[in-house]
């Protein structure tokens, strides 16, 4: 019997996801750094439009700061 199985010969369904990853693994572990104290910058928490605080050394920053970042 060879019915009830119609994706059996699918090529979609497998190797299909791993071709576009390789390009993540370089710039993305670069962070900023600080204006105020030069540590990397991980996070930004926006409290406020004029209330910026860069993680994880927690130094307030300008809204241009942020942009720059
Ligand atoms: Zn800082």
């Amino acid at each position: 019997m060879t019915d009830g199985d119609p994706r059996s010969s699918d090529p979609v369904a497998t190797g299909d996801s791993v071709v576009s990853e390789a390009a993540e693994s370089g710039d993305r572990l670069i962070f900023p750094p600080c204006p105020r104290c030069g540590e990397r910058v991980i996070t930004v928490t926006s409290r406020g439009p004029r209330d910026h605080v860069a993680g994880p050394c927690g130094c307030q920053l300008t809204r241009g700061e942020v942009k720059r970042l």
